[in-house]
């Protein structure tokens, strides 16, 4: 006896407590229709764990509990305990006994489930009867009516009793928590794939940005190295350019001192000069008037030798010949003494005539030579005098063939605000460069704002003057060189800065002038511009000084016209012209001046020759004259006076003749004196021009010596700002003293370094964005990585665990379910046999295959009939096909306890005496609980419970007879 005792209290129709003990192994329950009997069979099943409302028979749970009839009131709690004798441990607890309760309250809705009083969860019920062959799929309670529901089942609903007999349901269950788990796994495993997923997204650009921050690293270390000794190097240049160009000052400083100086003793000695001619003036003056004098005594004793010469001729004619002779000599002597002075004045004057001859060619041959010069020189002149006329025409009105530029300028336009060549001034000696940088924009024209440039462009329709571009400086960008860019460019060799450094503007064109010029760079020359575009990849426009383009793309424009003038150049041209002139005209006046001074000098030297031949002319027949007086006289002479008689008489001092001569030789003195005073003077004349021009000269050359002062100025102070640059870099960036930093210099060639230090800053630009945290952050993430892909290995790992304790689960279930499935299927036959007195049945899998899920079919084959399966029988045989099919499954396996509920009610007479001697055949093994109206039935009981209802509606049970049984029955069918 298994099931030893059930309590029932509040329970459907049992509204008292009562009590049925077990004392025998097939019990009987008999009764009237109503009166409770399957309600016992709800009790156990309930107590059991029953969840189904529907399979209790109600539409609630709580209308398990009694709810009053007409005599009784409902009660609030319904109990049913049910004690087994668990000696064979058939229970899944240790207990030798087991006492299961369950309660309901009406009123809470509450459930209490106790396992040997001990209150307990419905899982605990349900593991307690686990496998036990008394689970909810089991056929062993059966319920009433419900017999046929095993052959009208689908065969995969039907599985679920062989797997209760096979005892599989806690592999089930365990499979199903693994599958729980395996789920639980798997979600996790791809919850983890997907976050390594994305660290792996992450991972490589990470790896990626990490090598570029260690190759930024590098490079920025190498950089610094080679940085720091071309800087030291370029410092120490510096200084000593600085010193050479310090030095080159003072040189200047000495020369310019020493122009001065001469300018200065220059001066002085031209006021000497001045002064020294004004002496000569005085001189020659006083000589002048000596010279007057002396001409007037002389005419005077001119006079008087004619009136002695007279008085002579007198005495000869009438005196005696001693005197007469005595005269003729003392004639004859003045004659002699005469003629001599005369021919020795007439070679001077011959001698006089050749060197102003002389003199007269030499300065013919100047005068000539001078004109030339003064004749190209004036050439020279006209020509910068029509360049200048030119270029102030220009200057007046520089956009003359730029119609449409002129005529939006003459029009006066609202909202125009200029050209860019006139807003923009160009630094000295940019003027070339900044116009070539600004190229065709140099004619654009600045407007407000782009609505002033349309009526602008409107005009110029409207006009038909032309075309023209407009700036309207509400839409201008300013533009600059990437800083990077500049640094590099400021390192390489002849470059000056950013066009936009070399322009004056008013301040709200700055964004104009960044937006023209703040890309374009200003290199010295064109060699230099090649090697800073390939620094700066071509990125840039680069103008030389000169007004060469590299453009940007790499190529080239440049040469020269007959002339490049524009806007921008036209006063710088204007400047240098106007100092052309000037010096040009200097040189043409001094030419001039030198040309008449020679024809001056000419002159005077051709009226001084004239006067020569003059006087030549008129002395030489006194020459002549006087030889023959004296001829004469001495013929005369000779003719009276003895040979013997020497003259012996000397001229006396105060002889006329005498002093005539003394006069004339004096005359002569004077006028030399004269010429050669005049010829001082006037060579000091010359000599005070020449200085004058000497001195301009000097002062033109001053001039210079400042402006190339002023110049070496300017490139000190850019040299010192350089310096400045420099040592401001080495502090800033790298933190060293220039003598600390000397100390870390390297040698090397410099220029190599210098080139190094534009790739790798190069290099480094070209890295772009560096993330220097990327090293770190790819060391955690890839740690991170790590760990995750740790855990998914260990999740792998216990994934494959599961699976393979499902397959070891699912291998275990196949076993036992195959195993009491053939079990089953082969004590069939000979149930079958009995019960139907031949034939045979077979069950069989639907989907072998899939001995885990397959269904289980049936094919029955009664005596006499064809094979057919078990859903095409009659009800009474359907019954018996269940039945069968359930005593096949209680020789296949114990089970302790079976509850039948009228399962005989459609077989005949014949039918039930066999079922019912069955059961007797299971006595010992099985428990047997049978309701019943069936005497057959009865009569094979060992005991028999009778329940009776009176007229209250409560169940009440009392032990009976088969015959009291038989007689129930009786009295039933009569009543009935
Ligand atoms: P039959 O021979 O016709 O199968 P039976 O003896 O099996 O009859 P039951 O089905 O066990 O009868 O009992 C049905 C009776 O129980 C009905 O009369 C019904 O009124 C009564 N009953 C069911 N639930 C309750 C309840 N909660 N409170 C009171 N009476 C109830
Ligand atoms: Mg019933």
């Amino acid at each position: 006896m298994f099931l030893k005792r059930i309590e029932l209290q509040g329970f459907k129709s049992f509204a008292d407590k009562s009590v049925i003990s077990f004392d025998s192994d097939v019990i009987g329950i008999v009764g009237p229709n109503g009166c409770g009997k399957s309600n016992i069979n709800d009790a156990i099943r309930w107590v059991l764990g029953e969840q189904s409302v529907k399979s209790l028979r109600g539409n609630s749970m709580s209308d398990v509990i009694f709810n009053g009839s007409t005599q009784r009131k409902p009660v609030n709690m319904a109990e049913v305990t049910l004690v087994f004798d668990n000696s064979k441990h058939v229970l899944n607890v240790e207990y030798e006994e087991v006492e299961v309760t369950r309660r309901l309250h009406r009123q809470s809705g509450e459930g209490e489930y106790f396992i040997n009083r001990t209150p307990c969860r419905l899982k605990d019920i349900l593991n307690l009867v686990m496998d036990t062959g008394l689970g909810r799929d089991s056929l062993s309670i059966i319920s009433q009516g419900n017999i046929s529901a095993f052959a009208d089942a689908k065969p995969e609903e039907r599985r679920a009793l062989f797997e209760e007999a096979a005892g599989v349901a806690k592999y089930k269950k365990r499979k199903n928590e693994s599958l729980g788990k395996l789920n639980r796994t798997q979600d996790n495993l791809s919850r983890l794939e997907d976050i390594i997923v994305e660290l792996e997204r992450q991972v490589n650009p990470l790896k990626r940005q990490a090598k570029k921050a260690e190759v930024y690293k590098e490079k920025k270390a190498e950089l610094e190295k080679v940085e720091i000794s071309v800087l030291v190097d370029e410092i120490e240049k510096l200084n000593k350019e600085i010193e050479a160009l310090k030095q080159k000052a003072f040189d200047l400083e000495t020369k310019k001192a020493m122009c001065e100086t001469t300018i200065a003793v220059e001066d002085t000695k031209n006021s000497e000069l001045r002064s020294e001619m004004y002496q000569l003036d005085r001189e020659i003056n006083k000589l002048q008037e000596r010279f007057a004098k002396l001409t007037e005594d002389s005419r005077v004793l001119e006079a008087r030798k004619i009136e002695m010469d007279e008085k002579r001729k007198y005495a000869i004619e009438f005196a005696n010949s001693a005197e007469k002779a005595k005269e003729l000599k003392a004639m004859m002597e003045e004659a002699h003494y005469e003629y001599e002075d005369r021919k020795k004045r007439a070679q001077s004057l011959e001698t006089d005539l050749a060197l102003y001859k002389e003199q007269s060619a030499n300065l013919e041959h100047d005068i000539s030579y001078c004109t030339q010069e003064t004749a190209q020189a004036n050439a020279i002149l006209n020509r910068l005098q029509n360049r200048k006329d030119v270029l102030e025409n220009l200057a007046r009105q520089p956009f003359n063939h730029q119609q449409a530029v002129k005529s939006i300028l003459d029009a006066n336009l609202n909202g125009i605000l200029g050209v860019v060549s006139q807003i923009f001034k160009p630094r000295a000696n940019y003027e070339t460069a900044i116009s070539n940088a600004l190229g065709g924009a140099m004619y654009h024209i600045v407007s407000k704002d782009e609505a002033s440039a349309r009526h602008a462009i409107g005009f110029l329709k409207k006009n038909k003057s032309g075309r023209a571009t407009f700036l309207p400086l509400t839409v201008i960008k300013p533009r600059a060189m990437n800083n990077e860019h500049r640094i590099l460019a400021e390192n390489s060799k002849g470059f000056l800065g950013v066009a936009s450094d070399f322009v004056e503007n008013e301040e709200r064109f700055c964004d104009l002038r960044d937006s023209l010029l703040g890309n374009v760079v200003i290199v010295d020359q064109l060699i230099n511009a090649n090697e800073i575009a390939k620094v700066l990849r071509y990125q840039y426009k680069i103008v030389t000084l000169d007004g060469d383009i590299v453009n940007r793309g790499g190529s080239m424009t440049g040469g020269q016209g007959k002339n490049n003038t524009t806007p921008l150049t036209i006063q710088k041209e204007l400047t240098s012209l106007l100092q052309s002139l000037d010096g040009q005209l200097l040189k043409v006046e001094g030419l001039q001046s030198q040309l008449s001074s020679l024809q001056a000098r000419k002159d005077r030297v051709s009226s001084d020759i004239v006067q020569l031949q003059i006087s030549l002319a008129q002395l030489d027949p006194i020459v002549k004259a006087k030889w023959a007086k004296y001829e004469r006289l001495k013929t005369d002479y000779e003719q009276i006076a003895p040979k013997d008689e020497e003259m012996q008489q000397e001229l006396m001092d105060d002889d006329i003749v005498v002093r005539l001569s003394r006069l004339h030789s004096e005359i002569d003195e004077i006028s030399s004196q004269m010429k050669s005073k005049r010829e001082r003077r006037m060579k000091a004349g010359s000599e005070v021009e020449r200085k004058d021009t000497q001195i301009r000269q000097l002062r033109r050359d001053l001039n210079i010596l400042q402006n190339d002062e002023r110049e070496v100025e300017v490139q000190q102070a850019k040299a010192e700002t350089r310096l400045e640059t420099a040592l401001e870099r080495l502090s800033s960036t790298y933190e060293m003293t220039f003598t600390y930093a000397q100390e870390q210099k390297v040698e090397m060639d410099m220029e190599e370094a210098r080139k190094k230090v534009a790739i790798l800053r190069q290099e480094i630009s070209s890295l772009g964005n560096v993330n220097l945290d990327a090293p770190q952050e790819y060391a955690e993430i890839s740690e991170r990585f790590e760990f995750l892909s740790k855990q998914k290995e260990d999740l792998l790992k216990a994934k494959d665990k599961i699976l393979s304790a499902i397959d070891e689960m699912d291998e275990i279930m196949i076993k036992q379910f195959t195993e009491m499935f053939e079990k089953i299927n082969s004590e069939l036959n000979d149930v079958f046999r009995s019960l139907f007195g031949g034939g045979k049945a077979r069950l069989f899998m639907v989907d072998p295959e899939d001995v885990l899920n397959t269904g289980i079919d049936i094919d029955v084959q009664p005596p006499g009939k064809t094979v057919q399966n078990i859903r095409l029988f009659s009800g009474g045989e359907k019954s018996l096909i269940a039945i069968c099919v359930l005593f096949s499954i209680l020789k296949a396996r114990t089970m302790p306890l079976c509850i039948f509920d009228e399962v005989e009610a459609a077989l005949d007479q014949a039918n039930v005496e066999r079922f019912a001697k069955y059961i007797s055949k299971f006595r010992g093994e099985s428990q047997f609980i049978v309701v019943t109206h069936r005497p057959g039935t009865m009569a094979q009981c060992d005991a028999l419970y009778g329940v009776t209802m009176q007229q209250n509606g409560v169940s009440q049970l009392l032990k009976v007879k088969l015959q009291d049984a038989i007689h129930m029955i009786d009295k039933e069918e009569v009543k009935a």
